[in-house]
């Protein structure tokens, strides 16, 4: 593949036979310019010759013997996409200390500078159009003024994905071809330059661009499921304490302490975690414990897979409202309770578009009685649970006003473990924020928690649940 072919001839290493990549992708002009440096002969088959930046490359025409030549080596390098040309190894993460992003809406240019040679990956995820660029594990020294999205691009993020890899995530406006993704040395080999060129193309093209990419969608998204943990002993009643966001989805910002949701939510999680674990037959299990990105669908599966009988998903978020403040409990619903709530949870199950995460094909609606009824014991146990977190809240913890609320979130979806989202207060209030990162406030919460879980139980088991 164009991309990997591009790397390759210029460092002149084997692609490994796995690394499959994307059809066209990077397929353009710089890479035809590169070609020509090389050879000194214009290359055959580029159809986006003169749009892009190197259009004054000189041509000439391309000798038959060169064209088998070149046409032995894409077929020698197969459809590698990665770029990946110099192994990294034992030096800990890659920097990615500098962005700039140029062009207009019809073309965009983005540049990321690298302390070492990053092996990139560069697919294609629709609704909404994005780029993704994976890499192995990065630390990003970005500024966030330098990483405006812009041009053709609505949003741009980067970050973790799992523990040895990272994201960045392009959003575009319009359907996107990527033209060019190609690492140049700089400075004597002392920094690189990831020079991605996407210009705008028409739906169809996109929709081709889809079908002949080979990514599959779950490379980088899939963790390996963890063993680390024991299981629980099947007499514990297990809590999954989901920590919101993480990774390259960094949730909001605060807005006095510029401090991340994630950050914010992790720490809070391992707080509640330790002082449910205190509690006699109670057994709480983290979905993650470290800045990584999990997938909405992810944190449902371990709350499952760790046979769970309450989830909660802790968050923190802002509101364009910087007065509003407090504690809100929420539950699942198909209709919201009110527009604050109808707003957050869109926000919210933004996480997996943010993180480059295709649209999963959702299983139907399956129309059975028995999961029905499983659904709506689950959602009656869900309301109790958010109900006692009120009670136990009243007078001790900030509350908004009617602090129980419904709506879609999709981290809330399982239909046979109680799940319930607390936001612990928002980040956009100068009050809240203080108490967020307030080690004596997290611990006062978290044993307020751990009474309504008590209080749950009590009445769960008089229920036979
Ligand atoms: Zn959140």
């Amino acid at each position: 593949m164009r991309i990997g072919r591009v790397a390759r001839l210029r460092v002149g290493r084997r692609v490994p036979a796995k690394r499959v990549g994307p059809g066209r992708l990077g397929q353009g002009v710089r890479e035809e310019s590169v070609l020509q440096r090389k050879t000194g002969r214009e290359t055959s088959g580029q159809p986006k010759a003169g749009r892009a930046s190197s259009g004054h490359e000189p041509r000439s025409r391309l000798s038959s013997s060169l064209a088998a030549l070149l046409a032995s080596v894409v077929i020698a390098l197969g459809t590698a996409g990665a770029l990946q040309a110099e192994p990294v190894t034992g030096q800990g993460p890659l920097l990615a200390y500098g962005m700039r992003i140029a062009g207009d809406d019809a073309r965009t240019r983005v540049v990321v500078d690298f302390d070492r040679k990053p092996d990139i990956f560069v697919h294609y995820v629709d609704n909404p159009p994005r780029v993704i660029v994976d890499l192995p594990e990065t630390s990003f020294g970005v500024k966030p003024e330098d990483a405006q999205a812009r041009g053709l691009f609505k949003d741009i993020r980067f970050g973790a994905m799992g523990a040895s890899s990272a994201r960045i995530v392009l959003t575009a406006t319009k359907p996107v071809e990527i033209t060019v993704a190609d690492v140049k040395t700089d400075d004597g080999g002392k920094s690189f330059r990831l020079v991605l060129d996407a210009e705008r193309v028409e739906k169809k093209r996109f929709a081709e661009l889809l079908i002949e990419q080979t990514w599959t969608g779950s490379v980088a998204l899939t963790k390996a499921p963890r063993v680390d943990e024991p299981a629980p002993a099947s007499s514990d009643f297990v809590i999954a304490v989901d920590a919101g966001h993480g990774g390259i989805d960094t949730g909001a910002i605060g807005v006095d302490t510029k401090m991340e949701e994630k950050a914010v939510t992790l720490a809070f999680a391992k707080e509640l975690a330790e002082t449910l674990n205190r509690e006699p037959g109670i057994k709480a299990v983290l979905t993650r414990d470290d800045d990584e990105f999990l997938s909405l669908s992810e944190r449902v599966l371990i709350a499952r897979q760790k046979q769970a009988k309450l989830f909660i998903s802790l968050h923190a978020d802002t509101l364009k409202q910087h007065d509003i403040r407090g504690a809100t409990v929420y539950t699942i619903s198909d209709k919201a309770s009110d527009h604050l709530a109808a707003s957050l949870a869109e926000r919210e199950n933004l996480s997996d578009q943010l993180a480059g995460v295709p649209l999963a094909d959702e299983p139907a609606e399956v129309a059975d009685i028995l999961i029905d009824l499983t659904r709506r014991e689950t959602q009656a146990f869900s309301v109790n649970l958010a109900r006692s977190i009120i009670t136990s809240f009243e007078g001790q913890i900030n509350l908004i006003n009617n602090p129980h609320r419904f709506a879609g979130f999709q981290v809330l979806r399982a239909a046979d473990v109680p799940s319930i989202l607390l936001e612990l207060g928002f980040m956009s209030n100068t009050d809240d924020e203080k108490l967020l990162v307030d080690p004596a406030w997290r611990k006062k919460v978290s044993e307020r928690i751990a009474a309504a879980v008590r209080r749950y139980r009590g009445g769960a088991m008089a229920d036979g649940g």
